[in-house]
């Protein structure tokens, strides 16, 4: 990691109080697969940073600190998410910089990246500059940007990654469309070489997909719904995996869906291509039996898929294919999807219920251990050469303390993100997020839980 790399993601927020606070985090579960921590302890955070793990009843209370009563809560390292879209500039009436990394801060991440597609799309450095201004005040948690690989995100010219990157970008993406040309990515992967970052990638070949709306299968068949068959994905992965190794560049592929996906990037990996891949709660935890509800809620890009895709995407994050999980993150208002399936967007918020989702659906029933979540849910940063959060002594104060045991309907008690159009609303999960700590200031403290805070 080089300094000025993590400078990018950690100037660009102020919302959540000027970093650098002092705590003592009494009795918590210290948590980090990271660091060896599994105990209960006191965890004192002097200046923003971690200035002692002590045994449960020892930490001392910094002068003019707070004193957080965390019995009974597990502290992890706070998450970082690589694959977010807060809608800005142009779309704030799904989302803003403020309501999104609010939503992000309610879910125990403490970083995020936002992606390009906005209105205008992030295709000019004057665009970057600005968005990392507003996201100086108005961010509740660490924000970085990256910007478009092509011009209006059309697919032919590529954008000014130089410029781009000077500006401030973390990286490159169209994503919610591919870069379909091979001659443009290759292009783009050279550029890459040259000024650093990472290409994120939405692999989709549009031929493919054409007007499919969920996985093609038997689910898709007996519903008379169009379908986006796995090879749409696959087969781009494979042609960006032989680009990525042909010209030694960096690429990241987004939300994987399919077997067939987790194998053309193991292919990739095994033949030594800078490739990483990513995997999104909801593909971890549904299959697109959900769609027979025809319920616009389960309908998002690329499409949930079949159980035994499920199955190997769980192997895949067991087995390191996958490096990290992401959201995608994707708000939309009401009018865009309580409509016919068909027609509705493609895209569900997923912030607030990342954790919680993986804890119930994976963890409790033993398929996943919670270190392997916890670890994933925080690699995403090292996409963009920032350290992961960790809770060490003398690490930044990045710290999510999370109620194992809560017991909750999602949507119930409503949503920090501005729009709703969660894929779990209704379901009850257990564990959640109570406070999520950024550079030793609380960002975020869920309304309930204050009358638990001491100090
Ligand atoms: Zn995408
Ligand atoms: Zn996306």
């Amino acid at each position: 990691m080089s300094a000025e790399q993590r400078e990018i993601a950690s100037l660009d927020w102020r919302g959540g109080g000027e970093p650098g606070g002092d705590l003592l985090i009494r009795g918590a579960h210290g948590f980090d697969p990271r660091s060896d921590l599994d105990r209960e302890c006191d965890i004192v955070v002097r200046e923003g940073r971690i200035a002692a793990i002590a045994e449960s009843g020892a930490g001392e209370l910094p002068e003019g600190g707070e004193e957080l009563d965390a019995s009974g809560l597990h502290a992890f390292p706070a998450f970082f998410d690589p694959h977010v879209h807060l809608r800005t500039p142009g779309q704030e009436y799904r989302e803003d910089i403020e309501s999104g990394t609010r939503a992000a801060a309610a879910g125990g991440f403490c970083g995020i990246v936002a992606m390009a597609n906005t209105d205008p799309v992030v295709d000019d450095p004057a665009i970057v500059a600005a968005l990392r201004e507003r996201a100086e005040t108005e961010a509740v948690v660490p924000t970085a940007f990256v910007a478009t690989v092509t011009r209006g995100m059309a697919g032919r010219e590529l954008s000014e990654m130089a410029a781009l990157r000077e500006a401030g970008a973390v990286g490159f993406s169209d994503d919610g469309l591919p870069v379909t040309d091979a001659g443009v990515m290759r292009r783009a992967l050279q550029y890459q070489h040259l000024v650093g970052g990472t290409i994120l990638l939405h692999e989709e070949d549009p031929a493919l997909s054409g007007d499919g709306a969920m996985g093609e299968g038997a689910v898709s068949a007996a519903l008379g719904l169009a379908g986006v068959p796995d090879v749409s994905e696959s087969t781009m992965i494979a042609r960006d995996g032989a680009l990525c190794l042909y010209e030694d560049a960096r690429a990241h592929v987004q939300h994987l869906s399919a077997r067939a996906s987790v194998e053309a990037v193991a292919v990739a990996k095994q033949a030594g291509a800078k490739l990483t891949a990513e995997l999104t709660p909801h593909h971890l935890v549904l299959t697109d039996e959900e769609v027979r509800s025809l319920d616009a809620r389960f309908k998002m890009n690329p499409p949930l898929r079949t159980e035994d895709d499920r199955q190997a995407l769980i192997e895949a994050l067991r087995s390191g294919i996958v490096d990290c999980i992401g959201t995608d993150h994707a708000p939309h208002a009401p009018h865009e999807k309580e409509i016919p399936f068909e027609v509705a967007n493609m895209g569900v918020t997923g912030l607030e219920t990342a954790f919680a989702a993986l804890y119930t659906e994976l963890v409790l029933p033993g398929v996943v251990d919670l270190g392997l979540i916890v670890e994933r849910l925080g690699a995403g940063a090292e996409l963009f050469d920032i350290a992961p959060s960790r809770i060490a002594p003398d690490a930044e104060a990045d710290i999510a303390l999370v109620d194992l045991d809560s017991d909750w309907e999602v949507g119930a008690d409503g949503w920090e993100s501005r729009s709703v159009n969660s894929c779990f609303t209704g379901r009850r999960l257990r564990s959640r997020p109570v406070i999520t700590i950024v550079a030793g200031t609380v960002a975020y403290r869920r309304r309930e839980f204050t009358m638990k805070v001491a100090g």
